[in-house]
């Protein structure tokens, strides 16, 4: 496979922007090489600029459940392009899609839409803060919620892949209420409750960010109950879990209830969007109901409302979906298994719905500190023969990887059979 267009394309951009990229984990660093410049997509195909043809299991990081160029996405997006792209002002297709969200999700009565995932999570915090008149919260390693200063302590895949364990820039008079606990251990939870008086806890309650490491039902329902006892709020973040583990996100799976949820990803069926909602009581000290002040010149824009609702209107009139790519997801999972096992590397493989995740470790996964035991140099190599075969993974061990809903028994096949080549020129030590 040539990637001689690439190549040029990625030294180009990086005289005008920073690395070459407009977010770092694009830049490939965890697994060497220059990233393939995508020209278009279709389907579950990506196609770069030297002609090269990948299937496509990132799916832009989550949001294209659908796969490139749903025809009845493109079709809302068309039809609503002719009519003008921001108005400024309310639309029905924003009270429809809050619809179409409030009707799956438990626990949402109200929700506001922002414009990502990072705005969704930093006005989940800013409203629980108010709410509790509280300063600290509670986050945990390994998962990522966005870049707003105060969640970006421990925060898994983009910071994990560079080493970092914060970033500077952020003061520490902003970090100090931001407690770390440890993922899957409500003893450590106690610990922070007793340190501070917590505003809330925000968590993925299927982590996708460290790799794929979803919660114990039995920890959600005892953060549920020390976030009872304390009178704190607990903020499920799923940004990538909702609408992609499952039509209702973690709760088809764990039963447990947040008071605020942030979504983003899938509910803009490829367009930039963000949401947080939950309780009413809560809620509606939201700006102009009550003095927390958030607001976004482009949020609920026709075109991204347009795009979720195309989405989440199929997602609503297919029954058995999750079902479908969850079994897709699981036959990919125990083919790597089965392929790794055979050239005796050790895989630890998960399944939620549509996401997939596997880590090259001896032993199971349930928090940030065993995924970092991970072998990443075995990744690399993994993820590079994977990549030249035409199989697209996200370029990082701490990633989760999507099924969408084009890929067929075939697609899955085929690339278990590239996988499993790969892993035999890895234990040949031919790559
Ligand atoms: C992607 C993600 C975010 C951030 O969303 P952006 O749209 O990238 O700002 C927040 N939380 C989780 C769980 C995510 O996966």
């Amino acid at each position: 496979m040539q990637f001689t267009c690439s190549i040029n394309d990625f030294n180009e951009a990086k005289q005008v922007i920073v690395g070459g990229v407009d977010s770092p984990v694009r830049a490939f660093k965890a697994v060497g090489g220059t990233p393939p410049f995508i020209h278009s997509a279709k389907g579950i195909y990506l196609y770069d600029e030297d002609n090269n043809r990948y299937i496509d299991f990132v799916q832009s990081w989550g949001p294209l459940l659908f796969g490139h160029c749903d025809a009845d996405i493109e079709s809302a997006l068309i039809d609503t392009l002719k009519k003008g792209t921001s108005y400024g002002a309310p639309t029905t297709l924003e009270t429809y899609l809050a619809k179409l969200i409030i009707a799956a999700v438990e626990g949402v009565d109200k929700l506001r839409f922002v414009n990502s995932g990072t705005e969704a999570t930093m006005s989940a915090i800013r409203l629980a803060r108010a709410h509790t008149k509280r300063d600290a919260i509670i986050k945990f390693e390994g998962c990522y919620h966005g870049h707003s200063d105060c969640l970006l302590v421990q925060a898994g895949s983009g910071l994990a892949t560079f080493g970092a364990p914060s970033s500077p820039g952020i003061p520490d008079s902003i970090t100090r209420h931001t407690l770390l606990a440890r993922y899957n251990d409500i003893e450590s939870v106690r610990d922070c409750f007793a340190k501070a008086p917590i505003a809330c806890v925000i968590i993925e309650p299927i982590a996708g960010n460290m790799g794929l490491v979803p919660a114990k039902t039995e920890f959600l329902q005892e953060l549920r109950a020390l976030c009872d006892e304390h009178g704190s709020v607990l903020i499920f973040d799923e940004v990538m879990s909702g609408f992609r583990a499952s039509r209702s996100g973690s709760f088809a799976f764990h039963k447990v209830q947040a008071d605020l949820l942030t979504f983003g990803k899938v509910i803009g069926g490829g367009l930039p969007v963000g949401a947080f909602g939950g309780k009413d009581e809560i809620m509606h000290l939201l700006s102009p109901e009550g003095a927390v002040y958030q607001a976004g010149t482009l949020s609920g824009n026709p075109l991204a409302m347009a795009a979720g609702i195309a989405a989440l209107s199929k997602i609503a009139h297919d029954s058995t979906l999750y079902e479908r790519l969850e079994t897709l997801a699981n036959q990919l999972m125990d083919g790597f298994r089965q392929a790794a096992d055979s050239q005796r590397i050790p895989l630890q493989t998960t399944v939620r719905g549509s996401m997939f995740g596997f880590f090259f470790n001896t032993a199971p996964v349930n928090n940030f500190d065993d995924a970092q035991k991970s072998d990443t140099k075995m990744f690399a190599r993994f993820f590079r023969g994977c990549l030249e075969r035409g199989i697209y993974l996200a370029c990082s061990q701490f990633e989760t990887g999507f099924i969408s809903v084009p890929m067929n028994n075939e697609h899955i096949e085929m690339t278990i059979s590239i996988a499993s080549d790969v892993f035999k020129e890895i234990a040949n030590g031919r790559i």
